[in-house]
């Protein structure tokens, strides 16, 4: 019987493990398909408190790792495939056996959304991607195209413009949602070609099954044009990794977790949520490791009041 399992290591889950790891309850923690969340594929991380020049993404979650285990926890590489409860104790799925546990803190986060066209799946590795630190050098001098107009979108185009000859920025209305710094950052950028009020409607490979293009549909008058890209990185916000969960968790109609008695306890007694995937408000890496930490505390608690140390 494990006394904490955690389920994510991207800032929630690893701050969750230094936490639970310091109050010696060595937890179990599960790095999912995604192995350090989101910040393991961006890039400079300027806003995480405590780096005056910003610290790299990858290099961020690697240390907080090593915190962890250095206090006592321990990873496994698997994903949780369902949850039960069962006389008094929580049960996790991971590869068809059954591991019971007191507390659960679920850190799953969130995965990209895709455009949802036709040949998506094909295509992804070559010539489509949602990330553009991974696959950006593979794109040298060639134009590329960048789908969205919120951060993560910004991010990649300005990423890209370092080996890209040309970045297209396709937004299906006429204003970024990005913040401030980071649109304005973007469009005085003169490797970026903002395509306003546009959409993908298909994509178009090459014999060899390499993107060659995509067909753009102006969304105003209704016009369609080819334009030539070799590769296209999707950034239109994530969907969060709560399928496991589902019916057993309360949940909004976009399938985050619902949190309740303000902290971060689900409705089911042990069950604790942090991150993205429970926030789609806030979603910052400094958020995730505070709730990461709110969780680790919230289990300790639960767990002493059922006389467990
Ligand atoms: P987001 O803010 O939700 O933006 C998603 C963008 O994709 C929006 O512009 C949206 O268009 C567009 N979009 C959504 N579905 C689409 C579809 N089916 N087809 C075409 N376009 C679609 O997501 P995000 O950019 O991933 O950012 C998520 C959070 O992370 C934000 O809070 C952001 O501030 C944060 N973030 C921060 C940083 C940083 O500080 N370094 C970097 C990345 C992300 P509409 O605008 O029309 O809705």
């Amino acid at each position: 019987m494990e006394k904490v399992i955690i389920l994510g290591t991207g800032c929630a889950g690893l701050t969750a493990a230094i936490y639970s790891a310091r109050a010696n309850l060595a937890p179990l923690v599960f790095e999912g398909h995604e192995p350090g969340g989101q910040l393991s594929t961006t890039t400079l991380v300027e806003n995480f408190p405590g780096f005056k020049e910003g610290i790299m993404g990858p290099e961020l979650v690697m240390n907080m790792k090593a915190q962890a285990e250095r206090f006592g926890a321990r990873f496994q590489y698997a994903d949780c495939t369902g949850l039960k409860t069962a006389d008094g104790h929580l049960s996790i799925e991971i590869e068809g056996k059954w591991i019971d546990t007191r507390t659960l803190i679920v850190a799953s986060g969130a995965s990209a959304k895709w455009l949802g066209l036709d040949r998506e799946r094909e295509l992804v590795g070559h010539g489509l991607t949602s990330c553009a630190t991974c696959d950006g050098a593979f794109y040298r001098n060639v134009p590329v195209c960048v789908v969205g107009g919120g951060d993560s979108a910004c991010e990649e185009a300005t990423f890209l413009t370092r080996f890209a000859s040309k970045v297209y920025l396709i937004h299906r209305r006429d204003s970024l949602r990005a913040s401030k710094i980071m649109a304005e950052r973007t469009l005085a950028n003169l490797k970026i070609e903002p395509i306003w009020n546009s959409a993908i409607e298909e994509y178009i490979p090459d014999a060899e099954g390499e993107m060659r293009a995509v067909k753009l549909k102006d969304l105003k008058i209704g016009t369609l044009r080819e334009l030539e890209v070799k590769c296209v990185f999707v950034a239109i916000g994530h969907t969060p990794n709560t399928a496991a969960f589902k019916g057993l968790l309360n949940m909004d109609e976009n399938g985050y977790l619902l949190q309740q008695d303000g902290i971060t306890a689900t409705n089911l007694p042990g069950v604790f949520a942090a991150g993205d995937v429970s926030d789609h408000r806030y979603r910052q890496a400094v958020t995730a490791a505070g709730q990461g930490c709110a969780a680790s505390l919230d289990a300790e608690r639960y767990l002493a009041d059922l006389g467990v140390h």
